[in-house]
């Protein structure tokens, strides 16, 4: 096994595997080249997270690709990479084609990670995000996640997993698991802690994932709260750390691996320079007492589709 000794990691509850407690985010506006991805390997990004939705696989691949080629890795094992089930694939039989097809697309043998995106499925062949509220279906759970078993079983998924699950959503899913999920990934931030789910995931042996710490702010769909935060810009001045920085302690220190992207050269060794600083005990505490609100958003509430309201998606965690 190829050495990721200088990376900070969690332990997975599959087969004694380990997951980079950094992972480098991949959605952005399009296009996607493979440049920031081969600088942030460059930096030390040894953790990727991708989805066939983002359109960045096949950018990510060709990094991959000419990393090893250039020798800022000696082997694919050095890196872990994941990598999503979009909801117009989440139908049993289709669930083997789209991990070939994103195998294809980052030139892998295997994803140490793959993920059901989303809990809901979404018509065969419409790929549009967002959906049209027709084309929104519920999930088959036990035929969905049967089929991403199997990907495990045939050695394409070193893991498997979810994202945007709840409590109830899990417990669901946990009915029907042989293999239960090793992660989910949620939106998690010190504006939206999400102490039930992590206290449901703890329980269970589920590592939670947080993507958007930072509020995926400057984006398009972002919001600047979490940045804009005046607790954590005080702490951040305090300790000499950006507010990115103060974010992305905070979530490492919560026991939850993070999830954040940057194209930018200069911010993305920033977010990695998380590792040898702590915050305090009265430092966490201010962040605990942050007033909290769910920012992400997915377009699929409607009077025609399973989820009839916010409250429906998230099961009342909002
Ligand atoms: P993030 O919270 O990671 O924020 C990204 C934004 O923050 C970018 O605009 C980036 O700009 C900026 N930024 C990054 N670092 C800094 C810094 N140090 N200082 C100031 N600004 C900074 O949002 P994302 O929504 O991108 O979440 C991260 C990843 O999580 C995604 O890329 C994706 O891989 C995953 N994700 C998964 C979802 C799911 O449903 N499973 C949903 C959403 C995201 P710049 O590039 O210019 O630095």
């Amino acid at each position: 096994m190829a050495s990721r000794s200088h990376v900070h990691e969690f332990p997975l509850s599959h087969g004694g595997r380990r997951i980079p407690a950094i992972g480098m985010g991949t959605a952005a506006s399009l296009p996607i080249t493979k440049q920031p991805f081969l600088h942030a390997i460059e930096c030390g990004y040894r953790h990727f997270d991708t989805a066939s939705l983002y359109e960045s696989e096949q950018p990510l691949g060709e990094a991959i690709a000419e990393a090893l080629s250039l020798g800022l890795i000696n082997s694919r094992e050095e890196l872990f990479i994941t990598s999503k089930l979009w909801s117009t694939d989440s139908h049993h039989h289709l669930v083997l084609p789209a991990i070939q097809k994103t195998l294809s697309n980052l030139k892998l043998e295997y994803v140490d990670l793959y993920l059901i995106h989303c809990p809901f499925s979404i018509t065969p062949g419409k790929y549009e995000y967002p959906p049209n509220q027709e084309d929104v279906l519920e999930m088959d759970y036990k035929g969905v996640w049967t089929a991403m078993e199997e990907c495990h079983k045939l050695g394409l998924a070193k893991s498997i997993g979810v994202s945007n699950f709840t409590c109830k959503k899990l417990e669901d899913l946990l009915l029907v698991a042989t293999i239960p999920p090793a992660i989910n990934q949620v939106e998690l931030n010190p504006v939206w802690q999400q102490h039930k789910l992590r206290e449901y995931c703890k329980s269970k042996n589920i590592l939670l994932e947080a993507f958007s710490p930072l509020g995926s702010c400057g984006s398009q769909w972002g919001t600047n709260k979490i940045v804009g935060c005046n607790v954590i810009g005080e702490i951040a001045k305090a300790k000499g750390k950006s507010v990115a920085q103060v974010c992305l302690r905070w979530v490492y220190e919560q026991g939850v691996v993070v999830i954040v992207k940057s194209f930018n050269d200069e911010r993305m060794k920033e977010n990695l320079d998380i590792f040898d600083w702590n915050l305090s005990e009265e430092e966490l505490k201010k962040i605990a007492d942050i007033p909290q609100s769910r920012n992400f958003i997915i377009h699929v509430i409607s009077e025609i589709g399973p989820f009839k309201s916010l409250n429906d998606l998230w099961d009342g965690e909002i």
